[in-house]
């Protein structure tokens, strides 16, 4: 199908084409709405369901669930209900005014030739569908090349088929760690051990919770029996504290950890290895429902999530969440929250009441409850840093500036930091350096309860994505729905 350049205009426009935004569409389809759904990745499945292009169906989790949402996709776009562009990816979102409730929203296109178009598209409700992205912390030698995140590993792995390296070490914390390792493995690599910081005794004291959603548990046996078939290590409370090497990772320092996560003195050992994956976790993607104006208050590990109800409602009349931005869950209760907003989109968009939706299970609340209870990030990890290790790798900026801005030149919060240090200021936009100069700030200035502030402040931007200034430029060049206004 070719994607027209032309301004468009739908009924429900969702953005993030993961389970959530696909539930979504096909929802918001399913009653009656013209349906457009953009999202950045050429093809649809976000995260959970990632492939390369031209897969089959057959997918590591819940492939029916798959099928079932690509059919709806397939048949709406058929049908010219669901106009479905891919790799376009949203750099803003202008919420409607009240009584005049005409969204606009602005994307990039990039097409496989590398050439970029912007287009413009509105609507009478969104449903902002934008998942989560990976959590990363400094360590010492985490810009040698050959150190990435668990989710570039598995990204490599889901849509290129290629291994990190021959011999990995994957550490950090949380239940991703396992998929991760066990896909390594499987790929030919040989991952010399598992570090896991958290304690998994944690998950025993949750065990009514964790027992509300038995899926979950025998995929973690699943994926703990693959690892030891390998003969793969899982060590816990322990963490990759340094990696080594100059032109590629040639080992890590690993320790134990104390209940703080302070490296345990006389714990460190070298591992041996040519590359590292590290994750801590996921924080919610809010930029544009914070363009929007939606409302945000801290999840349960601290980090900004999209204040939504049960079907999805944003403080913004007619702009709905679903997904993890609203909460990092897991792929079913994403599922169900977007089929729940694009419900609700659709017949907000078509001046009817909300539909009646049963409520989340409550076993899948339960249960992501769990795991962020036993999976918290623990401040110690700031002493594992030296003064010369970088905070943020975009503008290189080593935390003894960092501390110089907190200590010497007062400031309190990360927006100030980042003022006087240019942490956050690069090509990632905070995505990877903002949640450590977030919880760094918050602890050295003796204010540990404003982390979760501190990351909302690297998530309000004008932009969400880089963005090329002569695409601003063609933004004038044709009518659009940020222009006139008009009704649809
Ligand atoms: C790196 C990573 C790896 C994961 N691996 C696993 C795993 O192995 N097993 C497991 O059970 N769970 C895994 N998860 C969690 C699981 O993927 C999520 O629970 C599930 O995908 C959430 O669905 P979602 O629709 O909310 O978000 P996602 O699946 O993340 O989908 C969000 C979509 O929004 C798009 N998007 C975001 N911002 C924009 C924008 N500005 N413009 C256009 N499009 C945009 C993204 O391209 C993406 O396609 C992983 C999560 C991440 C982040």
């Amino acid at each position: 199908m070719t994607e027209p350049a032309r301004p468009a205009r739908a009924d429900v426009l969702v953005v993030g084409a993961g389970p959530a935004g696909l539930a979504a569409a096909a929802a918001a389809w399913r009653a009656g709405a013209r349906v457009v759904l953009l999202d950045a990745q050429g093809e649809p499945g976000g995260q959970y369901w990632r492939h390369p292009p031209g897969a089959g169906p057959d997918r590591h989790h819940d492939p029916d669930g798959y099928v079932r949402l690509q059919a709806a996709l397939a048949a709406g776009v058929a049908g010219g209900g669901i106009d479905h562009r891919r790799g376009h990816q949203v750099w803003r979102v202008i919420a409607g005014e009240e009584g005049h409730a005409v969204h606009a929203v602005h994307a990039v296109r990039s097409s496989p030739g590398g050439a970029e178009a912007g287009i413009e598209v509105g609507a009478r409700a969104l449903v902002l569908a934008t998942g989560a992205y990976e959590r990363a912390l400094p360590f010492p030698g985490w810009d040698v090349p050959g150190v990435l995140t668990t989710g570039a590993a598995q990204a490599l792995l889901a849509e290129h088929g290629v291994p990190a390296s021959r011999r990995v070490v994957v550490g950090g914390t949380g239940p991703f760690l396992l998929p991760v390792a066990a896909g390594l493995a499987e790929a030919g690599a040989r991952v010399v051990g598992v570090f896991e910081a958290g304690d998994p005794r944690a998950w025993l004291s949750r065990w009514r919770d964790v027992a509300a959603r038995p899926s979950a548990i025998g995929e973690g046996a699943g994926y703990l029996a693959r690892l030891a078939w390998y003969g793969i290590r899982v060590v816990p409370r322990a963490a990759v504290v340094a990696a080594h090497g100059s032109e590629r990772v040639e080992g890590v320092t690993v320790a134990r950890l104390d209940d703080g996560w302070r490296a345990v003195p006389g714990s460190a050992r070298r591992v041996e290895c040519d590359a590292v994956a590290v994750g801590w976790g996921f924080t919610p993607r809010i930029e544009l429902a914070v363009q929007a104006g939606c409302a945000t208050r801290p999840g349960p590990d601290g980090a900004p999530l999209v204040d939504a109800d049960d079907v999805g409602a944003s403080s913004v009349p007619g702009v709905y969440a679903a997904g993890e931005v609203t909460g990092v869950a897991g792929a079913p209760l994403a599922l169900v929250e977007g089929h729940a907003a694009g419900a609700a989109a659709a017949a907000y968009a078509a001046g009817r009441p909300a539909p009646v939706e049963a409520p989340a299970p409550a076993g899948l609340l339960r249960f992501a409850a769990a795991m962020h209870a036993a999976h918290p990030v623990r401040d110690g990890w700031i002493d594992w840093l030296r003064p010369d290790t970088l905070v943020c790798r975009c503008e290189e900026v080593p935390l003894a500036r960092v501390e110089e801005a907190i200590g010497e030149l007062g400031a309190e919060d990360a927006r100030t930091v980042k003022l006087l240090t240019r942490c956050g200021m690069g090509w990632c936009q905070g995505r990877i350096c903002g949640e450590a100069v977030a919880r760094l700030v918050a602890v050295r200035a003796g204010r540990p309860d404003d982390a979760a502030a501190n990351l909302r402040s690297f998530a309000d931007r004008p932009l969400a994505a880089p963005m090329r200034l002569d695409l601003f430029a063609d933004l004038g060049a044709h009518e659009g729905p940020t222009r006139d206004r008009e009704p649809l």
